[in-house]
């Protein structure tokens, strides 16, 4: 199946399906990037050890010069420690402004490569090839970043790939906790988006978590379509886009507070998106939403409370730090019914406050 991000000029196509890899060369042709183009494929060591050979090997028959970087797994990988590191392969290959950077992973790949495309002789071409669940979410809409020790995702450029070849056949060697993670946020697309999707994965709970391939190209299709129609319309996230946000806030600072990597981050928007539906209720919006919300997560075998170790003033001050703050506001993402959000800049510390207590 393909998808179009609609950008003008620089719209670009999402393939999703079994084995749309087998095809890589053909598809970056297609999207004028001849063969015999310089390629710098950027993987984790993971990834590397179950994919990378197959990808390369089929890039080479196909014509390309291709170069691999391989970083360690995880979120600290997204350093600029890092990203001076691939710069300096990049020169040392010789790539040069009509290279072109693969991102071969998960979130984490998708936002270091994709930043070091945009600043790599200010800016070569990129390919997204994500290899997680979550990665639906981060391949397209162009947010790329590396973290800063002070926050996350601060250093970082809104930097649009040409292509994004989504494989569900790489997904299956996925660990388990991966996959609850990465369904977390495809959930999230159905909460914000359409209510007969939010069904659809309730019934599909089991499939989805056994990685029944025709069930999750259909998820990770109806999840990349919310992201391109949002992303078309907001590419800058000036408003609409925020909508993406749902659970994040209290998310991202339950990350913050648990140290990244003991939380996933599809484990933190989880527990975020069920205070988000709390909060909801607080504000006279019917309280099913809490309760399906909760229940949707549970079936994915998601976390819904806030471990009691962690402080509330610890969380509350990282929700200050969070970048979704405005003029001293709160932007919250409010639930008003299943497959609805709206944007509220009203939201007072103190009925949040309540939430995270609750939520322990
Ligand atoms: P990740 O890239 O760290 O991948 C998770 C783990 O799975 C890693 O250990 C990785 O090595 C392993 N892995 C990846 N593919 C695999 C495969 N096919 N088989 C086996 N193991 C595999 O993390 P993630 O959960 O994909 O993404 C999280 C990151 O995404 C965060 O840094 C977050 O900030 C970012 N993100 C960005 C956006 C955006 O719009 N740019 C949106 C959401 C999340
Ligand atoms: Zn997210």
């Amino acid at each position: 199946k393909i998808l179009n991000v609609d950008l003008g000029e620089r719209s670009y196509p999402i393939h999703i399906g079994e084995d749309v890899t087998a095809s890589i060369g053909s598809l970056l042709a297609d999207r004028g990037i001849k063969p015999g183009t310089s390629l710098l494929i950027v993987t984790d060591r993971n990834v590397a050890a179950l994919h990378l050979d197959r990808i390369v090997g089929l890039l080479g028959q196909a014509g390309y010069k291709v170069g691999t970087y391989i970083a360690e797994p995880g979120e600290a990988t997204k350093s600029l420690a890092v990203l001076q590191d691939i710069i300096g392969t990049a020169l040392d290959t010789g790539l040069d402004r009509n290279s072109v950077f693969i991102a071969l992973g998960g979130g984490v790949i998708g936002d270091l490569c994709g930043f070091a495309a945009a600043s790599y002789m200010r800016g070569v071409r990129f390919v997204q090839v994500p290899t997680t669940i979550l990665a639906h979410d981060s391949s397209v809409g162009g947010k790329v970043a590396v973290n800063h020790p002070k926050a996350k995702n601060v250093i970082g450029a809104f930097y649009q790939p040409e292509i994004v070849i989504y494989d569900t056949k790489l997904l299956l060697t996925l660990p388990p906790r991966d996959v609850r993670s990465g369904l977390a946020e495809v959930v999230k697309h159905g909460l914000i988006w359409d209510e007969d999707f939010t069904s659809w994965c309730n019934e599909n709970a089991g499939r989805l978590l056994s990685l029944d391939l025709e069930a999750l190209g259909e998820a990770l299709y109806f999840g990349c379509k919310v992201k391109a129609q949002v992303v078309s319309e907001d590419e800058k996230e000036n408003g609409l886009r925020a909508i993406l946000n749902l659970g994040h806030t209290l998310g991202h600072a339950l990350e913050a507070v648990a140290g990244y990597g003991e939380l996933t981050h599809g484990e933190a928007i989880s527990i975020g998106m069920v205070g988000a539906a709390r909060l909801a209720g607080k504000m006279g919006y019917p309280g099913d939403i809490h309760t399906v919300t909760k229940a949707l997560m549970e079936k994915f075998q998601l976390p819904v409370v806030i471990d009691a170790a962690y402080s509330t003033d610890d969380i509350m001050s990282a929700m200050q730090h969070d970048k979704k703050f405005r003029d001293g506001k709160m932007v919250y993402i409010v639930p008003t019914a299943i497959g609805k959000v709206k944007i509220d800049s009203s939201v007072s510390a103190d009925m949040v406050r309540a939430v995270v207590d609750e939520l322990k």
